[in-house]
């Protein structure tokens, strides 16, 4: 099977983010990048189906020349090749996913597997997107998998319950976590990762849709107060909810 993986590089979540001087992207200096983490469920399926049915694994991301970093964990986790379209500044969902589909028209894959989202800018667009340019089927949030007769059996969470689809292959494919425990890479994959080629292609240039206007981090919560049930602080709390909070 031709699987192909796209991958996206994210802050790692217990990264401090800033917003940058110009109010409209964040401030990169000290991030630690990582892969986000629903892509990895990605990598493992398409690792674990080529394992069963044989085939290739193919990770592919958009962006700058540093994201070949998660481009070699990718390698490290045994997948057979690792492309990059490079893209150096800024650029919206749509470009990416346009990207990503001139791609694959070129490889034409079985089975593309996504995030069901990219845990920085969480737009969400991307796996209809490019499932619309390449006129495929699209299953996401996808928690099981089963790949047989050229059809993908997909369980899927939905509010209080489950949601069993078929779609017949290619499709594309948005995971979600449970549906596999991704593996971790092992010292000597890591140590031959490091020397893989990685193929780098320049983009596809096309129009943006979306502009950032600006960036904000949220204010800090207010920090609650604990009362004991004394006297004094019943009067006190009454004092609280008339004059600070004013609700009474
Ligand atoms: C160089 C660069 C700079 C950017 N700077 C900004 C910025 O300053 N502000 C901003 O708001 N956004 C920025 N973005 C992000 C961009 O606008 C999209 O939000 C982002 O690429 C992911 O799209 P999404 O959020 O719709 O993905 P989602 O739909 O949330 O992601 C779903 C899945 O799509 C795949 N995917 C997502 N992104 C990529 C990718 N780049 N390559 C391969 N697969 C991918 C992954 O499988 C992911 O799990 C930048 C992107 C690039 C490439």
């Amino acid at each position: 099977m031709n699987i192909m993986v796209c991958i996206s590089r994210v802050p790692d979540t217990a990264t401090r983010i800033l917003v940058g001087p110009d109010g409209k992207t964040i401030d990169t200096q000290g991030i630690k990048y990582v892969i986000s983490p629903y892509d990895e469920y990605g990598i493992e399926e398409g690792l674990r189906l080529k394992e069963k049915n044989g085939g290739t694994v193919t990770a592919v991301t958009v962006g700058a020349e540093a994201s070949t970093d998660i481009l070699r964990t990718a390698l490290a986790m045994c997948v057979d090749k690792a492309v990059l379209i490079k893209a150096d500044i800024q650029k919206d969902s749509f470009f990416v996913a346009k990207n990503l589909a001139e791609y694959a028209k070129e490889v034409n894959p079985d089975i593309i597997f996504m995030g069901r989202q990219s845990v920085d800018y969480d737009s969400l667009q991307m796996p209809s997107m490019l499932a619309e340019f390449l006129g495929m089927p699209s299953v996401s949030v996808v928690s099981k998998l089963t790949i047989a007769d050229g059809k993908a059996t997909a369980e899927r969470d939905i509010e209080g319950g489950k949601e069993i689809v078929e779609a017949s292959l290619p499709c594309i494919i948005s995971c979600q976590k449970g549906l596999n425990e991704p593996r971790y890479p092992k010292l000597p994959d890591i140590m031959k990762a490091k020397s893989k080629p990685i193929e780098m292609r320049e983009p596809v240039q096309t129009d943006e849709k979306v502009t950032v206007l600006g960036m904000s981090i949220p204010s800090k919560q207010r920090i609650g107060r604990i009362l004991s049930d004394s006297d004094g602080d019943i009067d006190e709390l009454v004092r609280l909810l008339h004059e600070e909070s004013k609700i009474i």
